[in-house]
């Protein structure tokens, strides 16, 4: 079942890790029985995928591979057991491609734990390409009116920091450290904090991302490049100088994973998100016991808090900064984005 789909298709493809990344033509996938094909209008760089392409995390890539997590466009195609899925409906491809839907972990929500997942632009080709398959149980529901350029940003980086918040624990009132506040997840961080009610210190550098940061709602900006004592500015900051109550860490940089207990209020909850090569978290033993704090991860989302980081995005709470290019500029994307000159997100329009 599917409408006029070519054969051929424009895609962004890495031979081997390391780069380059080449724009050519490939063949357009077929989808299996549980599958749809997406054609995908626009999609979203995450610094994830330059971590695919550079290969410095320790789990291996599909190659060659097409990258992409943050796609979204048009259901051209579906599998013979696809049934909630109409052809023409708009969907979102996200990092979770597929997972077994079976194991533990599956059924109790959590499947990005399950053991056996399909992830996009890593182990399944992903969205730098024209039309891409995702297992029809993952893709994100999109409504036909919301803006397929703009939604492209939250199916990773919106959902990802909207569920590192949730896990965190954070209560309207409070203050969360957004750390790496500039970026993608950065600045969809601040916004969804602000819209539950939290109040954020932004960390980041430079001015364009001062004044970005600000006008995203972070009461105080905290330049980890010039700070003199980003400790003490960053508790500083907070009403009666104990510090951060939520410590969001989405930099791409070891050292704020050393900081964080450091300036976390005591009974504060760190929650790692940024996913630097080779780093290590370290916390001082002494002031994590006497001051009880949590240290904790946070991967994606289920299905359920995509649909959730999504509505707050139908509803004009949070809107990601970005700008767009063409599919053929992604090594201008990634050169930017290696120089950490990126304000918000670069999304990819794949028709060019
Ligand atoms: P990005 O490049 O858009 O943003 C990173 C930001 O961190 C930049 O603005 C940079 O200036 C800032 N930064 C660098 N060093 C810093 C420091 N010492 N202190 C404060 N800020 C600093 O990247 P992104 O797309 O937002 O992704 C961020 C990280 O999150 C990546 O490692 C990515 O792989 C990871 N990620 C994780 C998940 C997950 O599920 N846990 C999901 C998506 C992305
Ligand atoms: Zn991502």
């Amino acid at each position: 079942m599917s409408t006029e789909v070519p054969t051929e298709q424009w895609a962004q493809v890495i031979d081997k890790t390391g780069g380059p990344v080449e724009y050519r033509k490939i063949a357009v996938p077929t989808p299996g029985p549980d599958e749809v094909l997406v054609n995908i209008k626009y999609t979203g760089v995450c610094h994830t995928d330059l971590h695919a392409l550079n290969g410095d995390w320790p789990l291996a890539v599909k190659l060659p591979l097409v990258g992409g997590h943050e796609g979204a466009g048009i259901v051209v195609a579906k599998g013979e057991l696809v049934k909630d899925v109409q052809i023409g409906d708009h969907a979102g491809v996200k990092w979770l491609n597929g997972s077994c839907l079976q194991c533990d972990f599956c059924q109790q929500a959590d499947e990005p734990l399950c053991p056996k997942p399909e992830l996009s632009g890593y182990t399944v080709d992903g969205t730098f390409q024209q039309y891409c398959v995702a297992k029809a149980a993952h893709i994100a529901r999109l409504p036909k009116d919301m803006a397929l350029d703009a939604v492209a940003p939250i199916l990773c980086a919106g959902i990802t920091v909207y569920k590192g918040l949730k896990e965190s624990g954070v209560k309207p009132g409070q203050w969360a450290a957004i750390v790496g506040a500039g970026g993608g997840l950065g600045s969809l961080a601040l916004q969804y904090a602000k819209a539950m009610g939290v109040r954020t210190i932004a960390i980041d550098t430079g001015d364009s991302k001062r004044k970005m940061t600000s006008e995203l709602g972070a009461e105080v900006f905290v330049d980890f490049a010039t700070s003199k004592n980003l400790v003490a500015d960053v508790q500083a900051a907070t009403a009666d100088g104990r510090g951060p109550h939520v410590v969001i860490l989405v930099a791409v940089n070891e050292k704020p994973f050393q900081q964080a207990a450091e300036y976390v209020r005591p009974r504060g909850t760190v929650i790692c998100i940024g996913m630097p090569a080779g780093a290590y978290l370290k916390a001082p033993v002494f002031e994590t016991v006497v001051k009880m704090i949590r240290i904790q991860g946070s991967y994606v989302g289920n299905r359920r808090d995509g649909a959730e980081a999504i509505d707050f995005f139908a509803r004009g709470l949070v809107k990601c900064p970005y700008q767009v290019v063409g599919l053929s500029e992604l090594p201008m994307v990634y050169e930017k984005m290696k120089q950490g000159e990126i304000a918000g997100r670069y999304v990819l329009d794949t028709s060019r």
